[in-house]
């Protein structure tokens, strides 16, 4: 694997996200992108993204600092890839009950 495309794939990773409305892109903005129809669709929206936002809001202070617990009772975030996986699991555990 080329240096880029792996480069690429770290860029990805955790960052795609399949649901049943399609794929998303988690974003450290306040909105995640999507649904896309697939995951290269995805992917290509996720490149776009990175080149727009880069240097804009660049990461600070420790790994630790930049962890959040999400909660969608008071999730601020527009499109928030987070809170439909929460909605997700919701279903699905009242489906499975
Ligand atoms: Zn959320």
């Amino acid at each position: 694997m080329r240096a880029e495309t792996r480069a690429v794939a770290k860029q990805q990773e955790g960052r795609l996200v399949r649901t049943v409305l399609g794929w998303y892109v988690k974003t450290r903005e306040q909105m995640d992108l999507g649904p896309f129809a697939s995951r290269q669709e995805a992917a290509h929206a996720l490149q776009r993204h990175i080149r727009l936002y880069r240097g804009l809001n660049p990461r600070t202070g420790p790994a630790t600092a930049r962890m959040h617990i999400h909660d969608a009772e008071t999730c601020q975030r527009s499109n928030c890839c987070d809170c439909l996986e929460a909605k997700e699991l919701g279903l699905s555990m009242a489906v499975a009950s």
